[in-house]
Formats: C-alpha cells, sequence, structure tokens
C-alpha cells in the first residue's frame, strides 16, 4: 500500500462528465489498495472567469488591498471543484472528504496572487486516510499569518500537490493533465516533438521557468528540495486502463543521471512570449548601479530574467534586463519614477515584442560547442540575437516575437530532437 497524490488539471475537471471520470479513476486506485490524496484545479475557465469579473469591477488597481480580494474570489474555484469530485467518489461509493487549503490548513505568506507555501498541517488529512477515506485537498490556495486566504499564482495547484506530496511524504505526486508527457518541444509549434520518458528535475526546472506549461515552475522547485517523486501524465486515457501501464506512463521527473535516462546533449527547445525588454540608457559606469536599478525592480517583487550591461562609453553603459510581460508598464514607470532621478541616467526604453528561446539539457554540461550550434542555427535562419544567457545546462536568446516559431523549429531540427538518443 503507498500514500499516492493526484493532481487534476482544470481541463480534466472540465464538467460533471469528467469530474465523475477522474473519480473512477481515483476509486481505481484506491480499490488497489492505496491512500489517496487528490488535489484538484479550478473546472476549466473558472478562474479566468472569476478574475475577469473582478477586473470588469476594477480594471486597473493593483493594490493589495484588491489583491486580497481577488485571491478570495478565485479560491472559489478551486473549492467548487473538490466538494463535486468528493461527490463524485461518494456516488462510487467511497468515502471522501474535501478541504480547503485554509482548512488543512496550507500556511503561505501573505504575497497575495503570487503566495509561497510556508507550512502545511497534515494532521487531519492522515486521520482521514487511516479512516480509509479518499482526502480532496483543493489546489491554488492557502492561508496567511493574519488569517487570509492565499493563492499561489496561475497554474498553482500543481505546487499544492507537490508540496502536499512532500508534507506527508507521498509515495509518488502523479500531475494527471491534458498533454500526456513533457515534449522535446511544444508539439503545436513542432509536430515532430517527441515525449521524454524521463526527464531531469534540473531540466524540467529550466523548462518550466521558459514558458513551459506542463508543471507550475515552483512545483518542480519543491520536487527539487524534498525529492518528490513526480510524474506527469494525461487524464484522457479511459479510467479503466490497467492501472500498472497507467503508472509508468507519461514522463517521470528523476533525480539522479542513471542509466535508464536518455543520454541527449539537448533534451529540449523552451520558449516564452511573456517577456518583454527594458533599458536603461546613459547610466553611470560606477560601482552599485546594477543594485540600484535591478534592486529596485526586485523590491517590488518583480523578477528580473536576462541582464546585460554593455560596454562604456566616456563612462556610460546601457543596462538591459527582461521582465514578465505582465510586469512590464509597472516595471518601466518604477524606473522613471524612482530609480532615474537618483541615478542621472537618460532613459528608460523598452520593448515587448521579444521572446526569450532555450535549449536545454544536462548533457550540455560536458559538451563544448553547443551554444555555438545553436548560434549558428539561428544566423542561418537570418534571426539577430538580441540577448544570450546561459548556464551550465541551458543556453537562452531573447529575440524577435516574430521569429520565435521559426527558431523553434530550426533548433529542433538542428539537434535531432525528433529522434530517440541512441
Ligand atoms: N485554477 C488556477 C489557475 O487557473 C490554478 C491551477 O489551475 O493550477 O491558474
Ligand atoms: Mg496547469
Amino acid at each position: 500500500m503507498a500514500l499516492i497524490v493526484h493532481k487534476y488539471g482544470g481541463t480534466s475537471m472540465g464538467s460533471t462528465e469528467r469530474i465523475r471520470n477522474v473519480a473512477k479513476r481515483v476509486a481505481k486506485w484506491a480499490r488497489a489498495g492505496h491512500q489517496m490524496v487528490v488535489v484538484p484545479s479550478a473546472m476549466s475557465g473558472e478562474t479566468n472567469r472569476l478574475l475577469a469579473l473582478a477586473k470588469e469591477l476594477a480594471p486597473a488597481r493593483t493594490d493589495d488591498a484588491y489583491g486580497r480580494e481577488l485571491d478570495m474570489l478565485a479560491a472559489t474555484g478551486e473549492q467548487a471543484s473538490s466538494a463535486l469530485l468528493a461527490i463524485a467518489l461518494q456516488a462510487e461509493g467511497l468515502a471522501s472528504v474535501s478541504y480547503a487549503g485554509w482548512q488543512v490548513p496550507i500556511r503561505t505568506d501573505s504575497a497575495y496572487t503570487k503566495a509561497r507555501i510556508e507550512s502545511i498541517d497534515d494532521t487531519k488529512v492522515r486521520a482521514d486516510l487511516q479512516a480509509g477515506r479518499v482526502v480532496i485537498v483543493t489546489g491554488f490556495q492557502g492561508l496567511d499569518e493574519h488569517g487570509n486566504i492565499t493563492t499561489l499564482g496561475r497554474g498553482g495547484s500543481d505546487t499544492s500537490a507537490v508540496a502536499v506530496a512532500a508534507a506527508m511524504k507521498a509515495d509518488e505526486c502523479l500531475i494527471y493533465t491534458d498533454v500526456d508527457g513533457v515534449y522535446t518541444t511544444d508539439p503545436r509549434i513542432v509536430p515532430e516533438a517527441r515525449r521524454l520518458t524521463t526527464v531531469s528535475f534540473e531540466e524540467m526546472l529550466e523548462m518550466a521557468s521558459m514558458g513551459s506549461k506542463v508543471l507550475q515552475i515552483r512545483s518542480v522547485e519543491f520536487a527539487g528540495k524534498y525529492k518528490v517523486k513526480l510524474r506527469v501524465l494525461s487524464s484522457f486515457t479511459p479510467w479503466d486502463i490497467n492501472i500498472n501501464e497507467e503508472a509508468t506512463s507519461g514522463t517521470l521527473i528523476t533525480f539522479e543521471e542513471d542509466e535508464h535516462m536518455e543520454q541527449a546533449i539537448v533534451s529540449g527547445i523552451a520558449f516564452s512570449r511573456e517577456e518583454a525588454k527594458i533599458s536603461v540608457l546613459g547610466v553611470p559606469d560606477k560601482p552599485g548601479i546594477a543594485y540600484q536599478i535591478v534592486g529596485a525592480v526586485a523590491d517590488a517583487n518583480i523578477e528580473v530574467d536576462v541582464i546585460i550591461q554593455n560596454i562604456s562609453k566616456e563612462g556610460k553603459t546601457d543596462f538591459s534586463f527582461t521582465v514578465n510581460r505582465a510586469e512590464y508598464a509597472k516595471t518601466v514607470s518604477l524606473l522613471k519614477d524612482k530609480v532615474l532621478p537618483g541615478l542621472g541616467a537618460t532613459e528608460v526604453v523598452g520593448d515587448t515584442k521579444i521572446c526569450k528561446v532555450s535549449i536545454v539539457g544536462i548533457g550540455m554540461r560536458s559538451h563544448v560547442g553547443v551554444a555555438s550550434k545553436m548560434f549558428r542555427v539561428l544566423s542561418e535562419e537570418g534571426i539577430n540575437i538580441q540577448m544570450i544567457s546561459t548556464s551550465e545546462i541551458k543556453t537562452s536568446v531573447v529575440i524577435d516575437e516574430k521569429y520565435m516559431e521559426l527558431a523553434v523549429r530550426a533548433l529542433h531540427k538542428a539537434f535531432e530532437l525528433e529522434q530517440a538518443p541512441a
């Protein structure tokens, strides 16, 4: 008997019919003798619907009081789907109970709309499991120290599931979703993209941080920190598929380079359209400048990604970085109002029509020339590289958004990702 956490995404929970299917699948696992904790997302479209209502009433608000109410609002989506799943499980003849984040409780910090989980008290859930119940815990939400409901950021149910699995030392966390695993790149852009049977945790982290929507990045961070055995698999297989077949399908996130792992130099091509570039021009080239710029941005809770500082001319330099596109306007006005005056810089300019494309692979650690091959492929396609950033296991470039698909296709082909590594 194992303790298993299942997570079902919004599409999988999208109608009562689908919820019934989820219930049948979970019932199959419970009847096979496993203790089951299930973490559902809201029914598909529900979170968007709720947030759009708030936006109708307050189109431009970003303050904390508003964030609090957004979380209060959005958290209802998961509360509804969780209760419906409990009802469907009961209809299957299984004892089942659902809990909202605050009832568990799942404790978070107070960063509304992007809160981080701090601790999970598993006493109640454990007692229910002992009593033979399937326990449903709402995804996406928690409770801060002042008793406010918080949410974990879009896609946050993945993180809830992995955090619950970590807190309970579950044997495995299975993320059921509308794709059947992690691919070498998005099959909508490259039809030849291939499903990976395994992907290392570090590669998954890079892919998740760069636009792959398969898993929310924080869920991958959690899995890495607590060594949660994590698998991404399809919720669209028939619910009565053989349980062993199901349990080995999809993509397993691995932690060690073992011999079973596919040995590719590049494992995947990630991309993100959600980037924007900001340049501060004419910055005096002296110590403390990067800190003043990036520090002010970070203090506003905005994540800075690729950074470059140009060579200086006559003691002045240009400093560029990327942020999430949704934070672009906020970052520019912050720089203009708060940073430029003290800095003696001349201007802030920006570009939202950019994207980031990355090649990712732990094999890059032991191979030279991988980045240069990437640059060659892009140059052969006539694509201009605006910024570059590298780590041990990835190389990212910022390019014009209009070349994104071309770049992804060309790189996928050049690194022969459509073929399984020998
Ligand atoms: N319902 C939330 C969202 O749409 C959380 C999730 O689905 O993971 O972002
Ligand atoms: Mg998701």
